[in-house]
């Protein structure tokens, strides 16, 4: 019998663990707010499944029995008998707290109640249910579809038989697990893209090396696909001044201390691709 998996939010990441949990064979239920968003969110589901269908790297039948295998509902009892529920909805720490209390009381015991969250603490989110040992983090990259990583976050009291299944899921789904063994601001990977990032924008700002030669210098020496501040610009200054800025408040490691430049491109709208104007013109 297929295993049932819950999504709640139908966003950009909520839809991509949908797909590649419908294509490996789990019967998902999508839940979001609206019935506005569930139709963005299963509507790039199928787009999507329609580009691999014309690259060839899917079967149309099986796209088919994927989309068939995805319900939608604006109503959270429909995560009622899922095996594993997986939280995708902003990252708000009471927004999370929230779903995390209200679908307790829905599931069965022995859910595995899992966050999507990039940067939260896992234990502040299982510190509002009376299962904590049931909650992990399973941090999907995007596009889900493509990126491979899925990092694994132990919550301070998050079991070995929830991590383990954690990984189960992870890896049915396609995914490459790391684990993360301490619930540490920003994990194992937000860590490390803060540490680049704010070293290469100081190195940057103090006129040592351009944008552009920082980039270079990571991709050709290293291998690196993209370059640090390449990467900010996409992923958007904001995002990493803040994902920064909350590692620093908690470790008070000044590694990940925002540089001066960061904070005005920022104050000044500058965040990158989204706006057209970051480290580089866009
Ligand atoms: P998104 O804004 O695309 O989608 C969030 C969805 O959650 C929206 O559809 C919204 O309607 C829905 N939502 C809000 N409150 C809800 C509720 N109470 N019940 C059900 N649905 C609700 O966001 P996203 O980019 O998909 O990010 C989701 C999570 O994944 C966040 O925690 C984010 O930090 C994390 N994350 C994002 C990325 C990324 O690159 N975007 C990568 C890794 C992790």
């Amino acid at each position: 019998m297929a295993r049932k998996l819950a999504v709640i939010g139908a966003g950009l990441m909520g839809s991509g663990i949908a797909q590649v949990s419908a294509q490996a064979g789990w019967d998902v239920v999508l839940r979001d707010v609206t019935d506005q968003a569930l139709t963005r969110g299963t509507d790039g589901i199928k787009a999507s499944y329609e580009k691999f269908v014309s690259k060839g790297k899917l079967d149309a039948a099986d796209a088919e029995a994927a989309l068939g295998r995805i319900t939608t509902s604006t109503d959270l009892g429909a995560v009622a008998d899922a095996d594993i529920v997986v939280e995708a909805v902003f990252e708000n720490i009471e927004v999370k707290q929230e779903i995390f209390r209200s679908i307790e009381g829905l599931v069965k015991d022995e859910t595995i109640l899992a966050s999507n969250t990039s940067a939260i603490p896992i234990t502040k989110i299982a510190a509002v249910t009376g299962r904590p040992e049931k909650v992990v983090g399973t941090h999907f990259f995007s596009p889900v579809p493509m990126m491979q990583l899925c990092e694994l976050v132990r919550g301070y009291k998050t079991s070995d038989e929830t991590l383990a299944a954690a990984r189960e899921f992870a890896e049915s789904v396609g995914k490459t697990c790391v684990v993360v063994n301490r619930d540490v601001a920003g994990f194992v990977t937000t860590r490390l893209i803060s540490a680049l990032v704010v070293e290469a924008a100081r190195l940057q700002e103090s006129g040592v090396a351009s944008a552009e030669d920082i980039d270079i210098a990571c991709k050709l020496g290293f291998g690196h696909a993209m370059g640090p501040l390449a990467t900010a610009d996409m992923t958007g200054v904001d995002i990493l001044l803040h994902a920064t800025s909350n590692i620093y408040t908690e470790t008070q490691d000044e590694k990940f201390a925002p540089p001066e430049s960061m904070r005005r491109m920022v104050d000044a709208g500058d965040i990158g691709r989204k706006s057209g104007q970051g480290f580089y013109k866009h």
